[in-house]
Parts: structure tokens; C-alpha cells; sequence
């Protein structure tokens, strides 16, 4: 099998009612606490949890990581949970990864070895609790385990998958992919208040799909409409999949300097127009390590003549739509000193899609928080940009 991911993911491609993912119901079970406890020698990751559930625990390397995969479950976690490390683990994370399919992804600063990993059920009024304890061990180990563990099947699921809503698409309309960042168990950025990337990227595309619609000239699909997590393979291919004519993906991201503010929109080139950019693209990358992906056997994009021709014409769409989105945009809205550039978006690698990816402010500046989270400034963002698309398509 080339891809075992592949198969592994399909069900995010779904269309989902936002109120089936996100319900937080008693027919699910619910984690209520996490904690870390041990030393570099052993250290005990432990879960409580209302009732048991069925896990799988795995390795997986470069970087290393643990990985805990169960049925869909609630997290009702501290805020700030999985922040602060001890012992063998240097931080973790948890989210919903895919329709009836929870994860939590431990990183891990070495080679561990899983020791033991279990399930308590509840009992005398103490919640149950799932327990996976690590020792260290070297890498030569660690990589022997890991080359002896098939790449991950698919769990059992805590609730049926609902089928697919029939995409509604009206034929004749071009078709714009909007792709909101990050979702579920990578939350992207997180701003000095708490709020996070995945959720003002979601709230955003919500609002631009409906802005888009209301225009009556195009129809629009959102890569997910929940807080899901979706590989960026899988975001470019349901884009192709339906035959886009433009793909928009929406991100949120911080810099390290407080004082940077402002919308830019990047396009794909291999050369990034400068150091920013270029770390910015590594780090957008990186998602599907975060999501604790199982990335080995990956294949490298195929290239060729024809795609590289298409991929010349795509890209000069790309930047035609790039330049009317920032002509809209200038005077409406707080752009970046520098508002357009390039670099290597693995999401905007599709050869004949023209696609965009929209940094909308920094949430590592204060006034830019501010903005994003204010009905006003959403509604000057959205307003500019079904004009530059306007602009486009007309253009075209
Ligand atoms: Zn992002």
C-alpha cells in the first residue's frame, strides 16, 4: 500500500453537521484530567476518565512521539493542559483527529519505550483512569519498534460515521475551497488571552462562505467545517477532488516580534521571499506532526513537464488573485508591511488550482487579537474579499 494513511483518514473528507462533532453528550466518554507524574527514569502519563475505552498506543520518530488513539471522546481539560512537561515528555496535546476518533500525541524530547499501558475502570466513586508508563531507551531500539509496528488501522468507533450531505454545488458557478487552518488536536497559534488559531480561522471561514454565498456569483465548500483536524494532502486533494477554481486557506499565525501586524497573503514558490516567510511555511508544514501523523511512507509529489507547465499557469493566477485580495484589502484593513509573499505552503501545491494562503493577523499582537475576534473587522475582511474574487473572476 503506498499511502495506509490514506485510508486511515477518509472519513474527515465528510461533510459534517458542525452540531455532531462538537456535541458534548453523555453517550461519549469524557476525559476529566490529565497529569504527568515520575522522572526522567520512568515517567506515568495518566488520563481519568469517566467510563473505560478502547486505546492504541504508538511510536513514532523524527520527531519522536507517543501516540494515543481511542474512540471520539469529550476532553473537558484545563485550559492550559499539556503545556508543561516532566520527565521523559516535554509537552502534549489532545483533540478530536477525525469523525469518532480522538488522539492524544505526547511528545517526547528522546527514544522512550512504552513500558506498560492500561486501563482502570472506574471504582468506589474514583474516576477510571488510562495509564501509559515510559522508560527511555536509545534510538536504535526505538526505530527497531517502530519498523515493527504496522502503520495505525482505524478504531472502533464510538458513533456512527453520518453519511456524506450532498455537496451542494450549483453547476455553472465557479467553485471556491475555503480552508480553514489547523482544527481539532493541532491548535495552531495560541494568543496571550487563550484564543486560538483553529477557532478564529473556523469563525472566519464561516463568515466568508456566508458573505461569498450572499453575492449569489459562486459556490463555496469549507475543508471542514468543525474543530477537526484534516491532513494538508487531504485539504489540497478535496480541493481537486471538486474541481475548485480557487482555494483559500485561512491561518492566524504568531511572530516572534509582538510589534508585527497586519494581514499578508502568501502564494507558493520554492524560493521563499524572505527568512520570515520561509520559517512561517516550515511551521504550517509541520501539521501533520503535530496531528501525530504516521508520515513513513509518504510518497515525494510527483513531478513532470505538464505539471510544471500547469503549475506556471496556476501560479500566475495564484498572483493575480493575491494582488486583487491585497488591493481590496489596502485601506479597509491592517495589512503587513510587506503583503504579499512567497514560500513552500505544502497546501498550495496543487497544479491547477490557484490558491492563496491568508495569514488574516498576528495573534502575537495584541491589536490584532482584538481585531479578529471583532464582528467589524470580519465584516470589512470578508466585504474586501468577495470583491478582490469578484474582481477576479471578471478579470479572468
Ligand atoms: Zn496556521
Amino acid at each position: 500500500m503506498v499511502f495506509p494513511v490514506a485510508l486511515f483518514f477518509t472519513v474527515t473528507l465528510l461533510a459534517i453537521p458542525s452540531s455532531l462533532a462538537q456535541q458534548a453528550d453523555n453517550s461519549m466518554p469524557t476525559a476529566l484530567a490529565a497529569r504527568i507524574g515520575g522522572d526522567e527514569m520512568r515517567t506515568r502519563f495518566v488520563v481519568d476518565i469517566d467510563r473505560p475505552v478502547d486505546f492504541r498506543v504508538f511510536i513514532l520518530a523524527d520527531p519522536y512521539r507517543v501516540i494515543i488513539d481511542m474512540p471520539q471522546i469529550n476532553f473537558n481539560l484545563p485550559a492550559n493542559s499539556g503545556q508543561q512537561g516532566r520527565g521523559l515528555i516535554g509537552a502534549y496535546r489532545y483533540g478530536l483527529l477525525a469523525v469518532g476518533q480522538s488522539r492524544i500525541v505526547l511528545d517526547v524530547p528522546g527514544p522512550v519505550f512504552i513500558e506498560r499501558s492500561f486501563v482502570l475502570p472506574p471504582q468506589d466513586g474514583e474516576p477510571g483512569r488510562l495509564v501509559v508508563d515510559l522508560i527511555p531507551t536509545d534510538r536504535e531500539t526505538f526505530m527497531r519498534r517502530l519498523n515493527a509496528t504496522p502503520p495505525a488501522q482505524p478504531l472502533p468507533q464510538t458513533m456512527a460515521v453520518p453519511p456524506a450531505p450532498e455537496m451542494r454545488q450549483d453547476i455553472g458557478k465557479p467553485l471556491i475551497v475555503i480552508d480553514p487552518g489547523h482544527g481539532g488536536i493541532d491548535g495552531g497559534t495560541v494568543a496571550a488571552n487563550g484564543v486560538r488559531e483553529k477557532d478564529i480561522v473556523l469563525t472566519f471561514a464561516r463568515a466568508l462562505k456566508q458573505r461569498i454565498e450572499s453575492d449569489g456569483q459562486f459556490s463555496v465548500v469549507l475543508t471542514r467545517d468543525t474543530d477537526i483536524y484534516i491532513p494538508l494532502a487531504e485539504r489540497v486533494e478535496f480541493a481537486r477532488e471538486r474541481q475548485a477554481a480557487l482555494f483559500i486557506s485561512l491561518h492566524a499565525d504568531s511572530f516572534r516580534e509582538a510589534s508585527v501586524r497586519g494581514a499578508t497573503v502568501y502564494t507558493v514558490s520554492e524560493d521563499a521571499s524572505d527568512q520570515e516567510a520561509a520559517a512561517l511555511a516550515s511551521t504550517e508544514n509541520k501539521s501533520d506532526i503535530i496531528a501525530g501523523l504516521d508520515l513513513r511512507n509518504e510518497t515525494e509529489d510527483v513531478s513532470g513537464i505538464l505539471i510544471d507547465l500547469a503549475m506556471r499557469e496556476t501560479k500566475n493566477f495564484s498572483i493575480q488573485f493575491a494582488e486583487a485580495a491585497i488591493s481590496a484589502m489596502r485601506g479597509n484593513i491592517r495589512l503587513n508591511r510587506n503583503p504579499h509573499r512567497f514560500a513552500g505552503f505544502r497546501v498550495l501545491k496543487a497544479p491547477d488550482i490557484p490558491s492563496v494562503l491568508i495569514e488574516l493577523g498576528y495573534l502575537s499582537n495584541r491589536s490584532d487579537v482584538q481585531e479578529l475576534q471583532s464582528q467589524a473587522w470580519r465584516d470589512k475582511t470578508t466585504t474586501s474579499l468577495v470583491a478582490a474574487i469578484s474582481a477576479y473572476f471578471n478579470g479572468r
